[in-house]
């Protein structure tokens, strides 16, 4: 009888079976073609006890009970065939584990209609690409804690390791292991899209190679700046194409795919009425990168005047790795105050300290400012929108002055910079007591009769804005 078993054996579950295998545990894998099994068993597998099976019910007779099985297959549909699939085989207390990029929703609807015949789920997010499923990923499950209990000991042996423990915590309840992992998504587009914002300043304003480039990238990875982000950038500025010797990143088209994590955050941002601007303008700079052909054309058309003069390169450079710091910060900030609100309203209960600290190894956003993140929040464990800290002030207010400068002189040269430009305008927006709110309310009630209210009485109001 084997310990766990795997279904999927695509790229994740390769690694994570390996790595199941070589904590010591037995594991029987199966994936729907057969070929693939195959080629993972022949080629990957050496001393590893990974068994493979060929049909379900074999693949489920062959775990010991209470049965556990992860599934690493497309989020979506098969999630549910393959459930449908198991359903069959399974004694109540089996436990399923998601560890695919589900829908939060989907998840939920899950584990109640499993819950419902006596089988457990959880919803995990795994982060750390192929090589954080083999080596340790961040992991980010979610359902109910016996569920949890039942994996709790594989789960911390097979994540990332940090000084400060294993990176994977029980986040809360139902779907929060896979609502953190969408929002983990979101803020991972913001921080791309930033670095590749300064990556442009930097090419077109400073006329900088991609090899100068990527030299500043690695010593900015030195320092405050320091994650696996800013590291795969430097590594990619500085690669070259085998055929032709160029900068491979030089010869790559400019249209950035998507999966749907990043659109599902804005979206749910929307729901809930929290605002992540950064992460939602992250997502539409992907949706402007792919109309290469209508750019290509309207770029024709526009006439620009570049500023003359001289430009002081150190000075740039130093504003764009504070503007990069800023942006960094303030999408961070604006994830988790995303993940704050869904706590309270889906009764999740996460502590976001945790999901910073299992955020620190494996996963793809890991970063140093995470300990500072941890830091502002051990303060005040109440407070939910890290902005609302004096220490997070004066950080970003130190950056303020480099931003504003980036940004204009982005505009001067016709650069987009929507993460960057978008976390300033967060900045001064929620650090703004008077908006121009009233204007719209006053708009709303002309021309639909909305209400309003006022600043001077209490109740509710409504004007006959014109009287014919
Ligand atoms: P894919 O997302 O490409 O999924 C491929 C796997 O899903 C294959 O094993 C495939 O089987 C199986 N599959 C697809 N449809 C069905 C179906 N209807 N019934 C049964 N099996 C099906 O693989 P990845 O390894 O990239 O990712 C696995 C999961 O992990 C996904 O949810 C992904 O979003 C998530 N993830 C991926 C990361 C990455 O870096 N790639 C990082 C973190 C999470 P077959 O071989 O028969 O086609």
């Amino acid at each position: 009888m084997n310990n766990i078993g795997l279904i999927g054996l695509a790229v994740m579950g390769q690694n994570l079976a390996l790595n199941i295998a070589r904590k010591g545990y037995s594991l029987s894998g199966y994936n729907r073609s057969r070929q693939k099994t195959d080629e993972f068993i022949n080629e990957k597998v050496k001393d590893e006890k990974i068994y493979p099976y060929y049909d379900i019910k074999s693949f489920v007779e062959s775990l010991e009970k209470p049965r556990k099985i992860i599934l690493m297959v497309k989020a979506g549909k098969p999630v549910d065939d393959v459930i449908q699939e198991l359903l069959p085989y399974l004694d109540k207390g089996d436990l399923i584990i998601d560890g695919g990029n589900s829908y939060f929703k989907d998840t939920n609807r899950r584990i109640e209609e499993l819950n419902a015949k006596g089988i457990y789920y959880l919803g995990m997010g795994v982060s750390g690409g192929e090589y954080g499923a083999l080596h340790g990923p961040s992991l980010m499950p979610g359902g109910t804690k016996e569920a949890y209990d039942m994996v709790n000991e594989l789960l911390l042996k097979i994540a990332a390791q940090t000084e400060s423990g294993p990176c994977c915590t029980y986040v809360g309840n139902y779907s929060a292991g896979h609502f953190v992992k969408m929002v983990h998504n979101g803020i991972e587009y913001a921080i791309m899209q930033s670095i590749s914002e300064v990556y442009d300043v930097m090419r077109k304003v400073l006329k900088l190679s991609s090899e100068e480039i990527g030299n500043i990238f690695e010593e900015w990875n030195k320092g405050e700046l320091n994650s696996y982000l800013m590291e795969i950038s430097y590594k990619i500025m500085k690669h070259k194409d085998e055929k032709t010797g160029r900068p491979l990143v030089e010869l790559i088209l400019d249209e950035a795919e998507q999966k749907g994590t990043g659109k599902w955050t804005a979206e749910t941002s929307l729901d809930l009425g929290i605002p992540t601007p950064s992460l939602n303008l992250a997502v539409v700079g992907r949706a402007l990168s792919f109309f290469k052909e209508e750019r290509t054309k309207i770029s024709k058309r526009v006439q620009r005047n570049y500023p003359t003069g001289n430009l002081n390169r150190d000075e740039i450079i130093e504003d764009l790795k504070n503007s990069l710091l800023f942006a960094v910060f303030a999408s961070f900030s604006q994830g988790l105050w995303l993940i704050s609100e869904a706590s309270k309203v889906y009764n999740y209960n996460i502590d976001l300290s945790e999901v910073l600290r299992i955020w620190k190894g494996g996963c793809i956003i890991r970063a140093r400012i995470l300990d500072f993140l941890r830091e502002i929040l051990s303060d005040d464990k109440t407070n939910i929108n890290l902005l609302n800290s004096q220490k997070s002030i004066s950080y970003l207010a130190e950056k303020l002055e480099s931003i504003k400068k980036v940004t204009k002189l982005a505009k001067d040269f016709y650069i987009p910079t929507l993460t960057i430009n978008s976390s300033l305008d967060y900045f001064f927006s929620m650090s703004e007591a008077n908006l121009p709110a009233n204007l719209i309310q006053g708009q709303r009630d002309f021309f639909g009769a909305h209400t309003y209210r006022r600043i001077d009485m209490e109740g509710i109001f409504h004007t006959e804005w014109e009287q014919d």
